[in-house]
């Protein structure tokens, strides 16, 4: 074999190990002629599954069977709902779906006046270990293909006929440590032939592993990256991120840097407040003083409790005033709307309920 036919036989052999709703358009294309098909059926296949976010191959209607046959040979992964809880405080979806495996796995929609915004996971479990979260509490099960990160999107336009225009990666898993997958699954869902959504519109956020992140600024995606920072001391963080025992707000600066320069994006810093850990006067001078020259936005996240771990959401005084020693320090903040409070909307938290009682489901 000729160095040109075993690069196109090894990228095939590749392209086969992925299901159709993973392949981005190219894969797709040669993944079509491979069995056989005119390059149009690729076209024609990628607006099915990807636009309109069909949940079935045989809703293909101008396919014929045998291509069908052959798409569902291949596999299409997906989610399927598995109960919906809504707000109402504020209209917030929480869905739990299926995976074809069997393991469940959380999203959410929440309505805001410029659009519909969705959190979806990027895996099963999470290996971090971030104390305040119920996602990580099992452990990580396994990454998410790209096609069950995308389908988490399109199932809730199917269940609820609405557009969706916004999508945050903040759900149950770090969106960095199933990094080619993540890439993968943006790079679909921005695709003009498919969903289209805009780079912009995408909110990837992560704990902190700086050589993925890194990674993630060589991409020089327009996308927003949100670092989970929570406390402006290593010896603080490391009480709450597991993750700060191998990398340093130091480093984690230094990266962040980088990253805006890179792509021209500011790097918001995600601050969860823990009532007494993390949300003193001194904490906010302190963070003040690191993210002084950085480009950056602070987001304020008043936690929300979840039973397994003690500690308390911090009060509405000290919120404010920690915004506005930020603000007086000339930085860039806001507190996030705290969404669907009566839904158990931390993350994690309606998952670990069904696995407590798998029957009542
Ligand atoms: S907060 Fe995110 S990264 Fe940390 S344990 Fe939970 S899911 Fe994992």
């Amino acid at each position: 074999m000729v160095q040109e036919e075993k690069d196109m036989f090894t990228e095939i052999e590749d392209i086969k190990k992925l299901d159709i709703r993973s392949m981005m358009f190219d894969e797709l294309a040669v993944w079509v002629k491979a069995v056989g098909q005119p390059a149009f059926r690729a076209k024609q296949i990628f607006e099915w599954v990807h636009e309109k976010g069909i949940a079935d191959a045989e809703e293909m209607t101008n396919v014929p069977k045998k291509l069908i046959e052959e798409i569902k040979k291949q596999g299409m992964h997906g989610v399927e709902e598995v109960t919906r809880l809504v707000s109402k405080q504020d209209g917030t979806n929480k869905f739990l779906f299926r995976l074809q495996d069997g393991n469940v796995l959380e999203s959410v929609l929440m309505r805001y006046k410029h659009g519909n915004s969705v959190c979806i996971s990027s895996q099963v479990g999470c290996r971090m270990g971030c104390r305040f979260c119920a996602s990580t509490i099992g452990g990580l099960i396994r990454n998410l293909e790209a096609s069950e990160m995308l389908d988490q999107i399109y199932a809730i336009e199917r269940i609820t006929g609405e557009r969706v225009s916004n999508i945050v990666v903040m759900g149950t898993g770090e969106p960095l440590d199933n990094y080619d997958n993540l890439i993968r699954f943006i790079r679909i869902i921005n695709d003009e032939r498919g969903k289209n959504i805009s780079q912009r519109n995408i909110t990837v956020s992560s704990c902190g592993l700086v050589p993925q992140i890194k990674k993630l600024a060589d991409e020089e995606l327009s996308i927003t990256f949100a670092l989970s920072l929570h406390s402006p001391t290593d010896e603080d963080r490391r009480k709450l991120l597991p993750i700060a025992n191998k990398y340093s707000i130091a480093e984690l600066m230094e990266v962040c840097r980088y990253y805006f320069e890179k792509t021209g994006r500011r790097v918001t810093f995600e601050y969860s407040l823990v009532k007494d850990e993390n949300d003193t006067p001194e904490h906010a001078y302190k963070l003040a003083e690191l993210l002084k020259n950085m480009h950056g936005h602070v987001n304020l996240i008043p936690v929300n409790p979840i039973k397994e771990r003690e500690y308390c959401r911090s009060l509405g005084d000290s919120v404010e005033k920690f915004k506005y020693i930020l603000e007086k320090k000339d930085i860039n903040v806001t507190i996030r709307r705290s969404m669907g409070r009566d839904i158990d909307a931390a993350c994690g938290q309606l998952r670990r309920k069904y696995e407590e009682a798998k029957e009542t489901f």
